[in-house]
């Protein structure tokens, strides 16, 4: 068997037809396009891993919007959500800026991998679980790759996605309860890592108020707080 690498598999995540109903979803609404993008050519596929393996940081979202990352190619890339994130990874020091805009925009994550448990765009914003699962062996393989300290959890399908992998892999520590999602739930996994969940910074949640700018950066800071408590004990600090 080949070995695989970083590149690899994010060339096979792009190159990947399993789900047919995704597949059908992300080429009609690259070709019909909202009316705001008409003059631009849409990506209408699956969509990549953002950010170099390995990373302390990897942010799991559900999957790409239909008029942002389905139509950049870049995860969370061209919608408010990734407005959001991309601001909050800036702020924490995750980013070398605030925006994200298109795939040529010279953005660059430092020690962080943003990803999501679906690669294409599914309508109504709702995977189903069987295409979620088909996902999986590239959710998988970009955890072996990213060995993350801290998996953060956008929305409650990233959570429980994440508490799949970690029984399945022998995660978990046994003595530990484990608590529900939540935004600021904390789960302590094997080996001194981290499971942080969030709202996810969708419409739905930021324009209500049930999200707000300082409870997303509080997030990112718990996850910066918990990398470096990792790195010094690993140092021996
Ligand atoms: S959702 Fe995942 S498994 Fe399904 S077609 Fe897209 S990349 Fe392939």
């Amino acid at each position: 068997m080949s070995r695989q690498t970083w590149a690899s598999l994010n060339r096979s995540v792009e190159r990947c037809r399993k789900c047919d109903r995704l597949i059908e979803h992300c080429r009609t609404v690259a070709k019909v396009k909202r009316k705001s993008y008409a003059d631009q050519k849409y990506w209408g596929k699956p969509v990549a891993n953002l950010g170099q393996a390995p990373a302390d940081l990897l942010v799991i979202g559900l999957a790409p919007g239909a008029h942002g990352a389905n139509r950049t190619g870049r995860m969370f890339t061209g919608d408010r959500s990734g407005d959001w994130l991309f601001r909050a990874l800036h702020k924490s020091g995750f980013a070398n800026q605030p925006t994200s805009t298109d795939r040529e925009d010279g953005l660059q994550l430092n020690n962080c991998i943003v990803t999501n448990i679906c690669r294409c765009a599914p309508p109504d914003n709702k995977p189903t679980t069987a295409e979620i699962q088909q996902c999986d062996s590239f959710f998988n393989r970009t955890i072996e790759f990213c060995q993350p300290t801290v998996f953060l959890a956008l929305g409650g399908l990233a959570w429980k996605s994440m508490i799949a992998w970690a029984v399945q892999n022998e995660r978990l520590q046994k003595v530990t309860p484990r608590p529900k999602f939540g935004h600021g739930a904390e789960l302590k996994l094997a080996d001194d890592r981290w499971l942080l969940g969030s709202y996810h910074p969708s419409q739905q949640n930021t324009f209500t108020g049930r999200l707000t700018e300082p409870m997303f950066d509080h997030i990112f800071q718990q996850a910066r707080k918990r990398i470096d408590q990792r790195n010094t004990s690993v140092s021996g600090g």
